[in-house]
Formats: structure tokens, C-alpha cells, sequence
């Protein structure tokens, strides 16, 4: 007796999870690709070389994303500034920039070590590719256009699965070990401004915190 009564409590709260679950309000599936979920602000899709508002590019060339990077699939090559023409601020930049997207775990590494906030990490996570070179994805697909929208290696109309919301939806994810990863600066944007995105605000939870005095500085 006991046995069906375990088993009819089981198939109950079976029943309950199916009803809220694949009917109610806590319904878990969408209609995928026609339909995508809301991603968490943090969510950690494929990577952009960013540019300031002006145009000119953030990464540096300094090479830091490549040393911080535990599965060694970064490659920077940087090189001198041209004085005329400046592609980036101060005296380098990114010459050669390559991401093995096959070799990536996706841990954001690259993102915390970056000085300049060069290279985030986007909300775009449709990256099926059909050869091994497809995977790599170079500066040509990682630097955002002027207008801040990040390349992609296949358009809509080559891959009807590229959600062009997600390629505009770069970024919303903020280093821990930026400012903002912290309690004192609750509510402060802690980004510099990027080419069509601006400043970026504060995190979801974070607008209108009270700024409170930090004492481990
Ligand atoms: S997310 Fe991690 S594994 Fe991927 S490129 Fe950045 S540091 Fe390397
Ligand atoms: S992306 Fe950032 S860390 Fe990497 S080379 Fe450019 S400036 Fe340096």
C-alpha cells in the first residue's frame, strides 16, 4: 500500500510539472528558430572587436586576451600605428586578430584581461559552421562596422537561422572585475561608450542602487 501510494504522489507531481511546464505560465520551450528566447544579460555568445564612438577601434594589440586565454585559441599579432591614420588609439593595434571558435570554452577570459574593452562577448550563439576553417573567425568577422553591428560570417540569406536581433543585440554583459562588478558601484555604468551602443547602463537590478562606500579599496 505504501509502494502506490509513493507512486501516485510521484505521477502527481509528474502532472504538475507537465501542466506548468508545456501549458502554464513556466513554459520552457518556444518555437525555435522562429521564435528565441530572451537570453540573460550575461550570456556568454560569440565574441566582437569593438569600436569607440568615433569609429576607431579599441583593440590595442597588446596581446593580453591571447595570454589570459586557457584554451590558447586567440591569435594578435599587433603593429604600429600608422601617425597619419591612426586605426586605433595610442601607438598599436590589432593587425591580426583570430578566434578558433572550435577551441573555445567560452569563459570570457579574453573579456576580463582586455585594458580597452576591446573584445565582449554578444548574445549570438548560431554558429554552426560546415568546415574547420569556417570556425576560425578572423578580425574581418569579429570587429564590429562603424555602426557598431557585429559581422557575421553568413547573412539571413545565406543561413535563414542568423537572427539579425541577436547580432544587434552586442552586448549586455559586464566584466566582474569591472567597476560595475562591484557593490560600491551599484547603478554606475562602468563601460566606456562604444559605436552604436553608447554607454551601456547599468546591469538589470542595479539601476537606482543607492552608491555605498567601499572599504576593501
Ligand atoms: S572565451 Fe575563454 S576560451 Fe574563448 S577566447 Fe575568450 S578566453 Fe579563450
Ligand atoms: S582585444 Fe584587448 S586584450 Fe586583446 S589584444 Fe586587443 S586590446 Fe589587447
Amino acid at each position: 500500500m505504501g509502494m502506490i501510494n509513493n507512486l501516485r504522489r510521484g505521477f502527481a507531481v509528474t502532472l504538475r510539472v507537465m501542466r506548468r511546464t508545456v501549458f502554464g505560465d513556466g513554459l520552457l520551450t518556444t518555437e525555435y528558430p522562429k521564435e528565441s528566447r530572451q537570453k540573460p544579460e550575461r550570456f556568454h555568445g560569440r565574441h566582437v572587436l569593438n569600436r569607440h564612438p568615433d569609429g576607431i577601434e579599441k583593440c590595442i594589440g597588446c596581446e593580453l586576451c591571447a595570454g589570459a586565454c586557457p584554451a590558447r585559441c586567440i591569435y594578435v599579432r599587433g603593429a604600429d600605428n600608422p601617425i597619419d591614420e591612426p586605426v586605433s588609439p595610442g601607438e598599436r593595434y590589432g593587425f591580426v586578430y583570430d578566434i578558433n571558435m572550435l577551441r573555445c570554452i567560452f569563459c570570457g577570459l579574453c573579456v576580463e584581461a582586455c585594458p580597452t574593452e576591446a573584445i565582449t562577448m554578444t548574445h549570438l550563439f548560431e554558429m554552426s559552421v560546415t568546415n574547420r576553417d569556417d570556425a576560425i573567425y578572423t578580425k574581418n568577422e569579429l570587429l564590429v562596422n562603424p555602426e557598431g553591428i557585429p559581422n557575421h560570417m553568413f547573412t539571413p540569406e545565406q543561413d535563414p537561422m542568423v537572427n539579425l536581433d541577436e547580432l544587434k543585440d552586442a552586448d549586455g554583459w559586464m566584466r566582474a572585475t569591472a567597476p560595475s562588478g562591484r557593490a560600491a558601484y551599484e547603478g554606475i555604468p562602468g563601460w566606456s561608450a562604444s559605436a552604436g551602443i553608447g554607454l551601456r547602463p547599468p546591469e538589470r537590478g542595479q539601476a537606482g542602487a543607492e552608491v555605498e562606500e567601499d572599504d576593501d579599496d
